[in-house]
């Protein structure tokens, strides 16, 4: 994937801006291509996953629907991503941009948890949620701050400790909420924290080298904040864990 990876950050990070008219061009169109091949196995799981749900090969037991019905949610997310990549790759301004729409952050927050609960008990990490009974809703794009929040704790998890925590908790403000992922793992060296949002870097430690990853992830996470006028900012003790909070305006409808 790496060559894909970074076709994919040289498109976004050029933005037609530095690159040559013909370059740009020939980076859409391997974006498109990418795209496309992405979209035909992601149907043909999907598929599969809806006919299990369905009962057509078997019944389910109550828990296994559950499980499969997240699945289905995202793949259909993920072919929503693949859209979005091939819309930008095809419109002549090749920004990334967001679709807001008034949405509910308690509801998707609680949907991700439900989803990583499994992957965070097979490591032997307790994922704890501290969310508001209340409906919290913003003006955002659902899918993208989905996105945020998964990755924030995908790497919660990823970067922890056998039996560690990790804590999602979302708190409402006047204008704003927070969303704070908070981990009991490795930590992040001081040198580093200010770099660990850039496109394709890595912590270098002996420890993590095993740990597979792209250095991807963040820089996205942060890309899309700032698209939504918001801010994100980590704390990190090595050894101890890291504490990464997203503040995203509310009531923000452009
Ligand atoms: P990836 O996880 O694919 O390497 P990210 O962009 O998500 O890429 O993260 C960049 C780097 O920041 C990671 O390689 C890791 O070194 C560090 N990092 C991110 N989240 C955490 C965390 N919760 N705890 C410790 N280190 C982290």
């Amino acid at each position: 994937m790496g060559s894909i990876l970074e076709k994919i950050n040289r498109f976004y990070r050029l933005g037609g801006v530095r690159s040559t008219a013909m370059e740009n061009e020939r980076l859409k169109d391997e974006i498109s291509n990418v795209s496309h091949e992405l979209k035909a196995p992601l149907a043909t799981i999907t598929e599969a996953l809806s006919l299990l749900s369905e009962g057509s090969l078997g019944a389910l037991s109550e828990k296994q629907k559950k499980f499969l019905d997240l699945s289905i949610q995202n793949a259909r997310r993920l072919n929503r991503l693949i859209n979005g990549l091939l819309d930008s790759a095809c419109r002549e301004n090749s920004k990334p941009s967001i679709k807001r729409s008034l949405f509910s952050i308690t509801d998707t927050a609680r949907t991700i948890m439900d989803s990583l609960d499994m992957i965070a008990k097979n490591k032997g990490i307790a994922l704890e949620g501290v969310i508001p009974d209340k409906k919290i809703e913003i003006w955002g794009d659902p899918d993208k701050l989905n996105q945020v929040i998964s990755n924030l704790v995908h790497n919660a998890i990823k970067y922890n400790r056998p039996t560690g925590k990790v804590q999602v908790s979302l708190e409402e403000r006047d204008n704003s909420v927070n969303i704070s992922v908070s981990d009991t793992g490795m930590g992040i060296p001081k040198d580093d924290l200010g770099k660990v949002f850039d496109r394709f870097y890595r912590v270098k430690r002996s420890d993590t080298a095993a740990i597979p990853g792209t250095g991807l992830g963040l820089s996205i996470v942060k890309d899309i904040v700032n698209m939504h006028k918001g801010a994100i900012s980590v704390e990190s003790e090595i050894n101890s864990g890291s504490k990464f909070t997203v503040a995203l305006p509310k009531n923000l409808r452009k």
